[in-house]
């Protein structure tokens, strides 16, 4: 007989069901479980997931919104890096429909995945949410629609407009290729145990004019390079990614090359990365591009 899930809105309940499963909460992986019920309602509301859908959850620790997607007759994949989780996983929730769990670290195993999703959600690790959000942009997994929970810090980072203190490469990298919004904010007290932090629910969706997917991950290293050095002109901080893409020509040159082109796109000689938007850092990108490849 499969086992009964705990009482999801209960920390007493959970804390007893993982006493019984001979589970622990693991701070490395970034196990809060959200025991707010209504909270819960409010991200499958915001997912929209229709039945038949193909839904992917990052992160599902015991099952709290897995059991909800499946209550939606969606074919339902699940990564998670716990070993212990995934074993309990697969017990409560084998059975109820379809139903797969994916283990281990979720940046190195989505990419074998042979079908792509209509919707992912995740209550995201603190510390991978970033790289997570960014690989599936990057790689171009960007279905019709995204829900995620993170730091309330992060969740600004990524609309943050150019000018502002939050705005970064990963403002950017997320504004190139989705609409993002940030739907609404969990206090810490609707998750067990209670993290330090306000969290927020963000929802992704394709933009209409995304940076095309075979330049996305050149852009964003691009992108990446100019904001390294943060207080530093672009003339500084691109140094680096020049050398490594207008190598056959000599620094002086590289350096000229560079300046033009900003004159050339309506820009100050000294201007920084923060001062433009994504789709002039991308007109940017474009054009050393053309000047890279036509120096071989
Ligand atoms: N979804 C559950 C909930 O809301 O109650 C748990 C969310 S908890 C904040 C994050 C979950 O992500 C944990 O179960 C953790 O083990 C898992 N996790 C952390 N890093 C991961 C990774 N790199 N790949 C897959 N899962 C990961």
């Amino acid at each position: 007989m499969g086992k009964t899930a705990p009482n999801y809105d209960s920390p007493t309940s959970i804390k007893a069901f993982l006493e019984r499963e001979g589970l622990w909460v693991t701070k490395r992986f970034g196990q809060n479980f959200l025991i707010d019920r209504s909270v819960r309602g409010r991200i499958v509301d915001a997912l929209a997931v229709e039945p038949g859908m193909r839904v992917w959850e990052i992160g599902p620790g015991i099952g709290a919104m897995t059991a909800l997607i499946l209550e939606k007759r969606a074919h339902l994949t699940v990564f998670e890096i716990d070993h212990g989780f995934v074993r309990t996983l697969e017990s409560l929730y084998n059975s109820c429909g379809d139903f797969s769990v994916v283990s281990g670290d979720m940046l190195k195993t989505w990419h074998a995945q042979t079908e792509r999703p209509d919707r992912i959600f995740g209550n995201l690790p603190y510390n991978a949410a970033f790289a997570i959000i960014a690989d599936l942009l990057e790689q171009n997994c960007v279905p019709e629609r995204m829900v995620f929970t993170l730091q309330k810090e992060a969740a600004r980072r990524m609309v943050a407009r150019p000018g502002t203190k939050d705005y970064s490469s990963f403002s950017v990298l997320c504004a190139s290729v989705c609409d993002v919004r940030i739907l609404f904010d969990i206090g810490a007290s609707s998750f067990w145990p209670q993290p330090r932090v306000t969290s927020s629910v963000v929802q992704l969706v394709p933009a209409t004019s995304p940076v095309p997917a075979e330049l996305r991950k050149g852009f964003s290293d691009f992108v990446r390079a100019a904001f390294a050095l943060r207080r530093k002109t672009l003339r500084n901080s691109l140094r680096g990614w020049l050398n490594g893409n207008l190598a056959a020509i000599d620094e002086t040159a590289r350096d000229a090359i560079l300046l033009e082109t900003l004159l050339g796109l309506g820009h100050r000689a000294e201007i920084r990365a923060e001062a433009l938007s994504p789709g002039e850092l991308f007109a940017l990108y474009r054009e050393l591009l053309a000047r890279a490849s036509a120096s071989c």
